[in-house]
């Protein structure tokens, strides 16, 4: 059993109120159980919502709102869900400001990519729970 993030699966929880299937995780869905969850839902946000990136310790929106706080609730309660399912891994989409997991934008949003983990996948190793991204499969 692992954690995913809700939109590889084909859940349309993105700020685009779009989904980002993956052919690889659809497939590994088939064979294990794969929770979905969306850490910007959870953490309060709706969708659609503005697209945010992840600017130092803070996460910002493109027209510059401070949503550092709905980011922060929306992992704890991704970690919340693991303990109660005693998951040991997640598949967290990549490059995200919440469940990039060793790739994320700068926060110029330019498209630039800089090393680091989104807020999600931080909390998540913190407590010793392995993140890879889809593209890792
Ligand atoms: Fe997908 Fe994670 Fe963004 Fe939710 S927060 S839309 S699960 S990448």
């Amino acid at each position: 059993m692992k954690l995913c993030s809700a939109c590889l699966l084909g859940i349309n929880c993105r700020y685009d109120g779009r989904s980002k299937p993956s052919k690889k995780v659809l497939e590994l869905a088939r064979k294990e159980v794969l929770i979905p969850v969306c850490p910007e839902q959870l953490g309060g946000l709706p969708t659609p919502r503005e697209q945010s990136e992840l600017r130092g310790e803070s996460v910002v929106t493109r027209s510059g709102k401070d949503i550092t706080e709905n980011l922060v609730r929306g992992a704890k309660q991704v970690l919340k869900i693991a303990k109660l399912f005693d998951v040991k891994e997640a598949i967290l989409k990549q490059r995200s400001p919440s469940c990039g997991c060793g790739q994320i934008y700068d926060g110029t949003f330019t498209g630039t990519v800089i090393r680091g983990d989104g807020v999600t996948t931080a909390l998540l190793k913190k407590h010793g729970i392995k993140v890879v991204s889809e593209e890792d499969l």
